[in-house]
Order: structure tokens, then C-alpha cells, then sequence
């Protein structure tokens, strides 16, 4: 499809990105009525204590059912949404649904303890002036409390942050709510710029886990995660470690002095019922 003629030049067309260009368009300009028709569902992985293995709550990860596509991942469609606006009704979407799946959970089950949910939160949702009234509204509407909530955010979106970025941040953490900061060690934040913000959890990106793989480890990320564990503890923070896919990279962490892990090692993503039966069974042993 190269067109020399008139002044108008194009390049030779490659299709693959073509055909890339033309899904995400489709998929833009498809988000609205996809909310509106219900297409977005939410599933739970559960967050574990590496301490005694119990289930202590579930990160929400949103998935869109398309009609055509089938189930999509997030990667898919959360940038296009971004970019367009969506996410801030979308991101309110799963944010109320899952205060209120909380609230089941803690109704159902006084067992296994108070669980707890994650909401991941986009820059442009830290933007928004609504985002604490909203968030005040969803929990009271759910009649859940603070506590049961952690908002992750990931640590580029506060890399520079300044005080008007923090303040909804601040006022949310002043309720009870706790702020985590997602993938943490991906970005080149000032470390001692962890004590300006008010996040109460660090979630260990990934890329560390998966140098847990051998055990022993390498002896410079061990270093690294142990540097990052005592001064996160130092300063009240507790760690979280995602993406943990093998029982030796749990052994690793849970030595290493991390609190809370998360991956396929325990569970997939997965249904909020099935999130229900492993916190029951875990509870009863
Ligand atoms: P994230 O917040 O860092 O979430 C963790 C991602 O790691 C999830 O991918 C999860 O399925 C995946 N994961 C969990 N355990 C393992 C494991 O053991 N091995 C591997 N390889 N991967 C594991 P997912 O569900 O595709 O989500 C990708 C990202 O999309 C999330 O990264 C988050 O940044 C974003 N996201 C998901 N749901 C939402 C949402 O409701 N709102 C916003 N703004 N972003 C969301
Ligand atoms: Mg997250
Ligand atoms: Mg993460
Ligand atoms: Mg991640």
C-alpha cells in the first residue's frame, strides 16, 4: 500500500503493525460501551503471609471479556484507557466492586481473620479531584472499613511527586487506608524520598523474585533485597513480594525478612469464591 503520487508520501505498509494499529483502535474506541455492558470482570490473587502461610487478603486485577477477543489482560487495554480518559470511571468500576467483594469476604468469614483487598490505582487517577470523595463514598456505600483497603501505586507514577500529587494520598492514608508502592526498585526513586511519602507497603517488583530462582540466590541481590527489607522495616514499612512462582524463591524471601508474598506459587488469579475457599481452608488447616 505505497502511494507515491500527489504530495502525500507513505511508507510501505508492514501489515503486522498495521493490524496491531487497527486492533488498538478498535479497542479505544470500544472501552466506553464496554463498561456500560458490563465486559470488565475482576479476579483475586490472594496475598500470603510468609510467615505462617496464611491468606491475608487479594490484589483486584481487572480483565475485559471481549466479545470477539475473548478474555484480555490488563497490558491490553489499561494504556489505551489511560490515554483516553476511561480509566477514571473504569478504575471507580473496580474500586467498588472490589470494596464490596471485601465486605463479603468479611461477612462470610470471620475466620481466617479480617481479609484485605489491593486496588491498583493509575497516575491519572491520583489526578483526579474526585478520587477521595469517591473513595470515601465506595466504603461507605459497602459499609467497609479503611483498613480493609490498600491502594497500590506504582513507584514511577510518584517519582518527583510533589505536594499536591501526595495530598489525596496523604488524606486517604490519614483515614486508614494503606498506599503501597507497586514494583518497587524498577524506577530510580531517592530512597530517603520514601520517608516524603505516605505509603505504608512496598511491593518488591518482580525482577527481584525472579533472581531469587537459584538457592542460594545471587549473593548481590541478596544484598540488594536485604538492604531493601531493613530499611523499609526501619522505616515501618512492611514488604510484599510479587511474582513468586516457586517454593524456593518463598524460602529465600521469607529469610530475607519479607512479610507478604503474592504469585502463581499459591495461586493464579483467579475468582473471587475460589479467594474465599483458599482463606477458609487455610484457616482450618
Ligand atoms: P501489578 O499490579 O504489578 O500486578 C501483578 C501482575 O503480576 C498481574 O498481572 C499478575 O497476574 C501477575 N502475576 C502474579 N503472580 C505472578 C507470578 O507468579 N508470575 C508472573 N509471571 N506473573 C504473576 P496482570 O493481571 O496481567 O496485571 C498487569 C498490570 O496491570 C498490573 O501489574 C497493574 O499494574 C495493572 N492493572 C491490573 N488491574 C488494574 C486495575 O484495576 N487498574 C489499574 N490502573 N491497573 C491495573
Ligand atoms: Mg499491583
Ligand atoms: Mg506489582
Ligand atoms: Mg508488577
Amino acid at each position: 500500500r505505497a502511494k507515491s503520487a500527489g504530495g502525500n508520501r507513505f511508507e510501505l505498509a508492514d501489515p503486522e503493525a498495521d493490524a496491531r494499529a487497527i486492533t488498538r483502535h478498535g479497542l479505544t474506541t470500544a472501552l466506553p460501551a464496554a463498561l456500560e455492558r458490563g465486559e470488565f470482570f475482576i479476579e483475586y490473587q490472594p496475598l500470603v503471609h510468609l510467615g505462617d502461610g496464611s491468606v491475608r487478603g487479594a490484589e483486584a486485577l481487572v480483565r475485559w471479556l471481549h466479545p470477539q477477543h475473548g478474555v484480555l489482560g490488563p497490558d491490553r487495554f489499561i494504556p489505551l484507557a489511560e490515554h483516553t480518559g476511561l480509566i477514571v470511571p473504569l478504575g471507580r468500576w473496580v474500586l467498588e466492586q472490589s470494596v464490596r467483594q471485601v465486605g463479603h469476604w468479611r461477612e462470610r468469614c470471620g475466620e481466617p481473620g479480617p481479609l484485605r483487598i489491593n486496588v491498583n490505582l493509575s497516575p491519572c487517577q491520583l489526578t483526579h479531584p474526585g478520587l477521595v470523595q469517591d473513595t470515601v463514598d465506595i466504603l461507605e456505600r459497602a459499609g467497609v472499613s479503611p483498613e480493609a483497603l490498600c491502594l497500590e501505586v506504582t513507584e514511577s507514577a510518584l517519582i518527583g511527586a510533589d505536594d499536591d500529587l501526595l495530598k489525596p494520598l496523604r488524606r486517604l492514608a490519614e483515614m486508614g487506608v494503606d498506599i503501597a508502592l507497586d514494583d518497587f526498585g524498577t524506577g530510580y526513586s531517592n530512597l530517603a524520598n520514601l520517608r516524603r511519602l505516605p505509603v505504608s507497603v512496598l511491593k518488591l517488583d518482580r525482577s527481584f523474585t525472579q533472581s531469587m530462582q537459584q538457592f542460594p540466590a545471587d549473593p548481590v541481590d541478596l544484598k540488594i533485597v536485604e538492604g531493601i527489607v531493613s530499611l523499609a522495616h526501619s522505616l515501618d514499612l512492611a514488604v510484599t513480594v510479587e511474582g513468586v512462582e516457586t517454593g524456593a524463591q518463598a524460602e529465600q524471601l521469607r529469610i530475607l525478612g519479607c512479610d507478604t508474598a503474592q504469585g502463581w506459587y499459591y495461586a493464579r488469579p483467579g475468582p473471587p469464591d475460589r479467594l474465599h475457599e483458599l482463606a477458609l481452608v487455610d484457616a482450618t488447616g
